[in-house]
């Protein structure tokens, strides 16, 4: 299951990289059929709020359309209307760009204070905007988030 958002549902899609999806945004200003054609082309599903997209007829095919203001309602819509799995490979991808995470080499960790350093271990790097990621509270304090919304299926 790939995934394909518009700019207006940013977050959802951050959350759906964190659950290991491979997800892409479209900037604002793309058009509704390039969306809808890069969904058919590379097979993704498309996520979006724009009611306008059911103009187009291969929309009932690629697009799940969302009637939601905040994450939280974003979620609940999307449990619904698909079988998401919130575990599926959890922080494996860098939820700013959605590239896979690959293992921190030294130089990458030595940027990191010391503090977190002795604490933590198992360090994931994203090789395209250099952002490190550990296994720290807010990494546990996602996990439970991501139980929550499996949960709620
Ligand atoms: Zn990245």
């Amino acid at each position: 299951m790939k995934f394909i958002c518009d700019e207006m549902l940013k977050k959802l899609a951050s959350w759906l990289r964190i659950a290991g999806y491979d997800v892409i945004v479209m900037p604002d200003g793309t058009s509704d059929r390039d969306i809808v054609n890069k969904a058919m082309s590379e097979k993704r599903i498309l996520l979006t709020r724009d009611q306008k997209i059911a103009e187009f007829k291969l929309a009932e095919i690629v697009a799940i359309i969302l009637e939601c203001n905040d994450l939280e309602d974003c979620v609940g819509q999307l449990n619904h209307k698909l079988r998401v799995n919130w575990l599926y490979q959890p922080f494996t991808r860098c939820n700013s760009c959605n590239t896979v995470l690959v293992k921190a080499g030294r130089d990458q960790i030595q940027r990191i204070t010391e503090k977190v350093r002795d604490l933590e271990t198992g360090f994931l790097f994203c090789p395209v905007c250099n952002q490190l990621f550990w296994e720290g509270t807010h990494v546990v304090n996602m996990r439970k988030q991501l139980e929550r919304w499996n949960g709620a299926h």
